[in-house]
């Protein structure tokens, strides 16, 4: 047949192609008719190149090649991810620590102001319990 490609499986393309077809559901609904392509990696012929059929990169090093090539800010991996999840805790746990410090303020005003009531003069302000030993900066820009 003249302008028909014909490779070493014969007829690849068109209605009379006896090729193992793709058949994987297409955007449009319907099976697709690409000639299934032999996956090195399970060795079966299954689905076409665009459907899974080959592999991609198998080594460690041709996957972070192709991480590279499509990263953009690198804001969703899961180091940026677990960067983030540090802060946000460190900052709970400072926010926590102040209003654990607030209410024993408040409540020591409380005290104070009712000792004034009676007439007494005040004791000695009682130390925060709750006070840590060390608060990290809430950082509120970034
Ligand atoms: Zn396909």
């Amino acid at each position: 047949m003249k302008g028909v490609f014909t490779g070493t499986r014969g007829i690849l393309w068109g209605p009379d192609s006896k090729v193992q077809r793709c058949l994987a559901r297409t955007r449009r609904g319907t099976p697709c008719q690409r000639p299934a392509e032999v996956n090195p990696l399970t060795g079966r012929r299954t689905r076409c190149r665009f459907h899974g059929g080959l592999a991609g990169c198998r080594t460690a090093e041709g996957k972070a090649k192709i991480s590279a090539a499509n990263m953009k800010h690198g804001r969703f991996t899961e180091a940026a991810k677990e960067q983030r999840r540090g802060e946000l805790n460190a900052n709970r746990a400072a926010v926590a620590a102040r209003r654990a410090e607030l209410a024993h303020i408040q409540a020591e005003g409380v005290r104070l102001k009712r000792e004034l009531a009676r007439g007494r003069p005040p004791a000695e302000v009682v130390p925060n319990r709750h006070r840590p030993l060390v608060v990290s900066p809430v950082k509120l820009d970034d």
